[in-house]
């Protein structure tokens, strides 16, 4: 059986930071593995955060009115995207596993590794209308947030003045990562490292280490299969779907609750 491949797309300024730590064990366990890994280091490449036209090599359909979306798919069809991002969807289109690893910036991560959203996740090659979500082309790989906060945990709990953390990953986990079909893995969260001894922060990275061992074989978190959905309605959730819900206490996921309570830690764990 092939090697099985890891990205990860690393966002820090500096080799110093705990965020680099992070992504130097991750290099280390997981190669000790026998994994090949490969590591996107989006400062260090100067990776590029603009989505704009200059993303295509020579003329492109419509300089007066330039879509984004269509223009890269036409683009990506034939061959003429910029080095940059053939050569980040070489890697992804390789990867089993992709881990991405940043500090948290403004609830959300750095602006340098949303470009690489924006850019690299290309219309076609990473989603379609017709596949996306559960039935989306990435289906087969998985796919992990890694992170720090400068935030304690108890400020993102549900009573916390940062409301719940679950909320905050949703855009991130479900509208991007399993947008294009991920099977999303829990986060891998470090709370506040600048604010802990660094005897803890030791024992984060020994806890990550013994997670990253066991990773590949991690059952991903729920997110509810997309023919729940009527297509013919706006995707809106099937009657019979919410006909089998009624009488839980929860909704089905943080993002679609039914106007119940939030499934506690959906997005925090597997199974729940
Ligand atoms: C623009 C911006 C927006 C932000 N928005 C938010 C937000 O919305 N929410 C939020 O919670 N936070 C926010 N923050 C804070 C940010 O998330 C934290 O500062 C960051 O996550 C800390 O991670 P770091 O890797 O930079 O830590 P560092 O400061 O690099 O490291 C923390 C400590 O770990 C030590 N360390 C490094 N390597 C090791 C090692 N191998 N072993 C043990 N210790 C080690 C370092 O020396 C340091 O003492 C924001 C920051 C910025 C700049």
């Amino acid at each position: 059986m092939a090697a099985k491949k890891v990205l990860i797309v690393y966002a820090h300024q500096s080799s110093g930071s705990f965020n680099a730590a992070a992504k130097d064990a991750a290099v280390e366990v997981l190669k000790a593995k026998d994994y090949a890994v490969e590591v996107s280091d989006l400062y260090a490449m100067k990776f590029k955060a603009t989505a704009t036209a200059e993303d295509i090599t020579g003329d492109v359909k419509n300089a007066d009115h330039f879509c984004y979306a269509e223009e890269t798919k036409l683009a990506w069809e034939a061959g003429k995207l910029s080095a940059d991002i053939t050569e980040e969807q070489r890697k992804l289109k390789e990867a089993d596993l992709v881990i991405l690893q940043f500090p948290m910036y403004w609830f959300t991560l750095p602006a340098i590794m949303k470009g690489w959203i924006d850019r690299v996740l290309t219309l076609g090659f990473a989603f379609s209308n017709e596949k996306r979500y559960s039935q989306g082309i990435f289906k087969d790989k998985k796919a992990m947030l890694s992170f720090t906060t400068g935030s304690q945990e108890s400020m993102f709990s549900a009573n916390g003045v940062n409301g719940d953390m679950n909320v905050t990953l949703w855009p991130l986990q479900h509208g991007i990562l399993h947008y294009c079909g991920f099977q999303v893995l829990a986060p891998q969260i470090f709370w506040a490292p600048s604010h802990v001894t660094s005897e803890v922060r030791g024992t984060m990275l020994e806890n990550w280490r013994k997670r990253l061992d066991g990773v590949m074989g991690e059952e991903p978190l729920s997110f509810t299969p997309l023919d729940c959905f009527d297509g013919e309605k706006g995707f809106q959730l099937k009657p019979e779907v919410c006909e089998k819900h009624a009488t839980k206490e929860f909704g089905l996921t943080v993002g679609i609750h039914l106007g119940k309570p939030l499934p506690p830690n959906n997005q925090m764990k597997a199974g729940v």
